[in-house]
């Protein structure tokens, strides 16, 4: 089978009648943005194929639930987390591709002008048009490490991008290109496959290339392409590739930027990105994920579940799953179950996952009659299973997430409920109702009202 790509990606959904194609003409600024997220929220995709002063379309809303997500990695929804994990503890090398066999070559510009690409305005108070859905793959010169990670992106100029980088793995190979006095090369792919996205923000140390997980996680190992005018590989299949480097000791003005906790992150000096070469496929496809919508929680959501499910295990091996919710922006808030086989072990396992993170903010530990992907059922836990003297604990000032404007300083509070019921208070077995035994009516699911008239 081959692998999937972002055009194969969208083939896919259009079969499966998923994907709409808009004709009607649409602005870039807000208009894509819009209408994106009630696709969003509808898990449709959508392709606008007349984009206002652009003769490239524009496509929204990926992936835009956990099913799509698994959808892509050829499994069941119970199995995402599991196969995301296999492939980030195995991955794999990519193979190189020649430039002639890589679509993504079709066409290279080294006078690069991104007033080319339908690049959109998404929220009232950003401060321009936003590159959204780049993966940015960068090396660190001196190690040959390599790293990939996604970043909101401002259009300052033709050739020329202002970025936001948080204290991770780019940010460290800037420092050390910066204090030698030199630029970091790098390259930005915009379309790439759901797969490829996921794996981009994988939680894992500095020096592991994620793309290596991609690759891991796709087929067969993921084609890459070398740059025209940079030391760096990216994937072979992507519909755009912009090429250049990250100035050196030059900071300008980037922001604001409506982000995934639904409020603006600030204007603020930040680094510059200078463009030396743009490639694309013939007929290239531009993609943006619009903020704060699923899309934006899950790609960042799968990932993190996916390392908070193994680390927890560690400390209560019964953890059955965890769900980064849509209400916490994908980040903020985590619902966890577990088979209780311990008293304690509901904290236990909150401890391990206020412990992981800055982000995670207020845990809820359910048991696993509980649906966690359902929060009318996790608020009825809450509501019935909880009393707050002893199952409700905060600690205060733990370190959190800046872009919670809650959050004092970078210092936040963190809480977590103990949802979980004593053991053996819930299961019907015996004659009278047990404690937390949920009520039934017998063979329920065998009456269906359409059946009835
Ligand atoms: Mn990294």
């Amino acid at each position: 089978m081959e692998n999937i790509t972002f055009r194969s990606w969208l083939q896919t959904l259009e079969k499966e009648g998923t994907l709409k194609r808009i004709k009607t003409p649409v602005s870039k600024d807000f208009e894509i943005a819009a209408l994106g997220k009630q696709a969003d929220a509808q898990k449709t995709t959508l392709v606008f194929e007349n984009v206002k002063g652009f003769d490239m379309p524009v496509a929204v809303a990926l992936a835009s639930s956990r099913e799509q997500f698994a959808k892509a990695m050829g499994v069941q929804r119970e199995e995402l987390n599991r196969r995301y994990t296999l492939a980030q503890n195995n991955p794999r090398e990519c193979v190189i591709v020649d430039r002639k066999d890589a679509p993504v070559m079709e066409n290279i510009n080294e006078d690069v002008d991104l007033s080319r690409f339908p690049i959109p305005i998404h929220h009232a108070k950003d401060g321009g048009d936003y590159v959204t859905a780049g993966i940015l793959i960068s090396k660190n010169k001196s190690t040959g490490e390599k790293n990939v990670s996604i970043h909101r992106l401002q259009v300052l100029g033709k050739n020329k991008l202002g970025i936001l980088i948080l204290p991770r793995h780019l940010d460290n190979f800037y420092r050390e290109a910066e204090a030698r006095g030199e630029g970091l090369e790098l390259a930005i792919a915009i379309g790439v496959d759901p797969l490829t996205l996921l794996a981009s923000q994988a939680i894992v140390p500095l020096g592991y290339d994620e793309l290596t997980i991609a690759s891991a996680l796709h087929q067969n190992p993921l084609g890459v392409v070398r740059c025209k005018t940079v030391d760096i590989e990216v994937p072979a299949a992507a519909e755009i590739v912009l090429e250049g480097k990250l100035v050196p000791h030059v900071r300008e003005l980037e922001g604001p930027f409506g982000e995934y906790p639904r409020y603006y992150g600030p204007k603020s000096p930040r680094q510059v990105i200078e463009l030396s070469c743009v490639c694309h496929r013939n007929n290239p496809i531009y993609h943006t994920i619009v903020p704060a919508t699923m899309e934006h929680f899950l790609l960042g959501g799968i990932a993190r579940e996916a390392g908070l499910i193994e680390l927890i295990r560690n400390i209560v091996p019964t953890v059955v799953a965890v769900n980064l919710t849509e209400g916490g922006s994908g980040r903020y808030h985590l619902v966890i179950s577990i088979d209780k086989k311990n008293e304690g072990e509901g904290k236990n396992a909150i401890f391990a996952a206020l412990g992981s993170s800055a982000e995670i903010k207020h845990v809820v530990c359910v048991d696993s009659d509980i649906d966690i992907f359902n929060m009318t059922e996790v608020e009825w836990a809450i509501a019935t299973r909880v009393q707050a003297s002893k199952d409700v604990f905060i600690v205060p000032d733990a370190m959190g997430n800046k872009l919670d404007p809650s959050c004092r300083n970078g210092i936040s509070d963190k809480m977590g409920i103990d949802a979980t019921v004593p053991i053996g208070t819930i299961s019907a077995d015996s004659e009278k109702p047990n404690t937390f035994e949920r009520i039934s009516i017998p063979n329920e699911g065998t009456y269906r009202l359409e059946d009835y008239n």
